[in-house]
Formats: C-alpha cells, sequence, structure tokens
C-alpha cells in the first residue's frame, strides 16, 4: 500500500539538501561550538553561518537570533522571559484564544505567578478581535504575543496591523510564527516584531531545533542557567547539526516561498471544490482566502473526526484532528471552540496539511476513501441530519 502523508503542520520529511549539509557536522566537524581550538571554532563558524541565513531570511541582524530546541522552548522564553524581565512596568500580557499549547500554557504559568493574562476572542474565520485588542492594553501591558498563522485551521492574522498598534503603544510584539515561515512573507524590522519563533521540523529541516529572534534591546530573562552560550541567556552546548540543518531549511524555505505557496495552494483549493462537491455537510474551518497555503480543516456533519483520522489511517492516509499536541487525549479542540463551532463540528473536524511534494493524484485517493469512510460512519451515526451544527457548545 503507498501511504499517503497529509499531516504536515505535524511536522515534515527532510528535505535532502538539509540532510547533506548536516551529515559533515556528526562525526567531521564534531567540535564543541564553545571551544576555543580548530575543532570548535569550525564547528562554530557552521553555527554563525545558520544564524546569518535565518537573520537574512527574516531580516534582522544575526546577534538577534537565539538558537532553541524548537518553537516551544522559544514561546516559552519569549513570553515568560520578557514578562519578567519588564515585571516593574507592569503585570498584564495580551494573547489569543487560538495560540499554540506552549503560548497558552506560559501565560497560565504567568496567571499563577499573579500576571493578569488577556485572551482575544477571534471571529469566525479564527481571525484575532482587533477591536478587542485596543480596548484591553493598559499603562499595565508590557506584552502582545499573537501567532503569525494558526497550526489548525491555517488562519493567516494581521499581524502587520497588530505589531503596529503594539508599536504605537509602546508594548513589545512577540509572535509564533511556526507555521507561517516558508508560507508568509515576514520581514522582522519592517514588520515592527520585537520577538518571533520558529521551529526546524515544520519547514522541512530537522526535529528538536528552533530559534527565537528578539530585537536588540528587548529585555528579557534567561531561559537557562549554565554555559554561557547564546549570550549568556541560553545555556547549553549548541546543537551544531541541527542549528546547521535549521539555517538551510529557513534559507529554502524563504527562498521558495512564492514557488511552494503557488502550487501548494492551488492543490488545496482543488481538493476544498473536490471535498465540498463530493460530500455534504463538509464545512471548512478557518478563513476562506487568508489561510495557508498548505492547510485544509473541515468539520464534517455526523461524524466524529477521531473516527475519521483512525479510518483512513487503516487506508494508508495520515490526517490529523485538532492539532497534534493535543490529539491522544480526547480533548476538544481549542480552536474550533474559539471559532463558536456547535460541539458536534468541533468533534468533527479534520485537518489536512499538504507538503510541497503532495500530487494532485495523492489527493484524489484521499477524497475517494473520505467518501467511502464518512458514508460508513453517518449510517452509524447517532445524530441526526437535523441535529448537525445544533448541538450545544
Ligand atoms: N507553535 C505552533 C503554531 C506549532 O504548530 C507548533 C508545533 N505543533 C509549535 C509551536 C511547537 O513547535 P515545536 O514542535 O518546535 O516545539
Amino acid at each position: 500500500m503507498n501511504k499517503i502523508y497529509l499531516d504536515n503542520a505535524s511536522t515534515t520529511a527532510i528535505n535532502s539538501e538539509v540532510l547533506t549539509e548536516m551529515m559533515p557536522y556528526f562525526n567531521s566537524v564534531y567540535g564543541n561550538a564553545s571551544s576555543l581550538h580548530s575543532f570548535g571554532r569550525d564547528a562554530k563558524d557552521a553555527t554563525e553561518q545558520a544564524r546569518q541565513k535565518i537573520a537574512s531570511a527574516i531580516g534582522c541582524l544575526p546577534s538577534e537570533i537565539y538558537f532553541t530546541s524548537g518553537a516551544t522552548e522559544a514561546n516559552n522564553w519569549a513570553i515568560k522571559g520578557i514578562a519578567h524581565a519588564n515585571s516593574k512596568k507592569g503585570k498584564h500580557i495580551i494573547t489569543s484564544k487560538v495560540e499554540h499549547e506552549s503560548v497558552l500554557k506560559a501565560c497560565e504559568e504567568l496567571e499563577k505567578e499573579g500576571y493578569k493574562v488577556t485572551y482575544l476572542d477571534v471571529d469566525k474565520y479564527g481571525l484575532v478581535r482587533l477591536d478587542q485588542l485596543l480596548h484591553n492594553i493598559n499603562k499595565d501591558t508590557t506584552l502582545i504575543s499573537i501567532m503569525s498563522a494558526n497550526n489548525e485551521i491555517g488562519t493567516i492574522q494581521n499581524i502587520q496591523t497588530i505589531a503596529n498598534i503594539a508599536r504605537e503603544k509602546g508594548v513589545y510584539f512577540h509572535t509564533d510564527a511556526t507555521q507561517a515561515i516558508g508560507s508568509v512573507n515576514i520581514s522582522v524590522n519592517d514588520m515592527k516584531i520585537d520577538a518571533l519563533s520558529l521551529s526546524g521540523h515544520k519547514i522541512y529541516g530537522p526535529k528538536g531545533v528552533g530559534a527565537l529572534f528578539l530585537r536588540n534591546g528587548v529585555a528579557i530573562e534567561k531561559f537557562m542557567v549554565g554555559g554561557e552560550q547564546e549570550k549568556n541567556l541560553r545555556a547549553g552546548t549548541l546543537n551544531t547539526p541541527a542549528i546547521v540543518g535549521l539555517g538551510k531549511a529557513v534559507e529554502i524555505a524563504c527562498r521558495d516561498i512564492i514557488a511552494n505557496a503557488k502550487k501548494m495552494s492551488s492543490l488545496r483549493n482543488y481538493f476544498i471544490k473536490e471535498v465540498q462537491s463530493k460530500i455534504d455537510m463538509a464545512f471548512l474551518n478557518g478563513h476562506p482566502i487568508q489561510r495557508l497555503p498548505n492547510n485544509i480543516n473541515f468539520s464534517f456533519g455526523m461524524v466524529e473526526g477521531e473516527s475519521v483520522m483512525y479510518m483512513l489511517d487503516m487506508q494508508g492516509i495520515a490526517v490529523s484532528t485538532g492539532s497534534a499536541c493535543s490529539s491522544g487525549s480526547v480533548e476538544d479542540s481549542h480552536v474550533l471552540k474559539a471559532l463558536g463551532l456547535a460541539e458536534d463540528l468541533v468533534k468533527g473536524g479534520v485537518r489536512f496539511t499538504l507538503s510541497k511534494s503532495t500530487t494532485k493524484e495523492e489527493l484524489d485517493i484521499v477524497v475517494e476513501e473520505l467518501q467511502k469512510v464518512i458514508k460508513k460512519l453517518r449510517k452509524i451515526s447517532p445524530i441526526t441530519k437535523a441535529q448537525v451544527g445544533k448541538l450545544k457548545k
């Protein structure tokens, strides 16, 4: 059976160019980037080149890039680190209800410490309510953190507008750009972004590596104590091969942004049309236009997303329900709930995320299998057609 992978928002296959670039750093150039001898200097040169590549891809200085273990760490660090270092000014943070768990849970920790956090609502497409943002900024607000694009529904936020508001009000602005890098043009200087998180494995790079862009001058508390790596802010021996891979992956993602977005968005639109014309009660979640080129999220009436996912898996097709991080547990997607969907449609959510190598033939197979799976599940559904979309949240 030829397997089909449509879960690229969870993670991607590594690009062969990236892998090739990483290889020598496992067993040939293996020095510790902090060592002063030539082995160390060679490793350090490689990490500095990666830093330079990321900086030029997102429009900042290399000295403003800090390597982390991924976007989870970058988000935790940015939110808690900026909040703590600026607590004398105030203890109020603004974020949204549709952020990734690594942002939401970092904010919850701050709340336990006595900070006040405002979680902004989103509209039916998942766009943050800008009127609420303006209304909630006050003299104690030190940080606004809004994701560039949502991992579940693909909605791309009006980041430029939010960044402008933050700058005007003298509040730092952080964005989780994990899903947006390689799909959305981002220039942190032009856009007045103060901090940005990114991750390697969402953009055909290695897992367990990411970066935080932090504008020079923004006060932040250390993430970990130990060695003096990363300007004495994030201790720990640099993971040279992963960092080299991250640099290459970001470079390629930003270089090929137009071609990849064009290809994937046309396949995305094709898939959406096919599903809507062949399956009734298929409701698209997220913004119809302002969405990631590779993201499709449908709620199917009278079925549970989990069941669709398992039955497609039996046919060798990988999709997801909610975000990968919350699946495994049966908790409903906080993102679909924030859109205001009825309970059955929250449970009926299925996410299909394409890669740059996904083909039309693969999508045709998925639509065919999906039709069969949904037909079977609807036959045994406890929900009637008349109840679809009406069950209380
Ligand atoms: N933010 C978003 C929007 C994500 O999609 C993810 C990954 N699911 C993360 C943060 C966490 O990234 P990482 O896996 O690199 O920790």
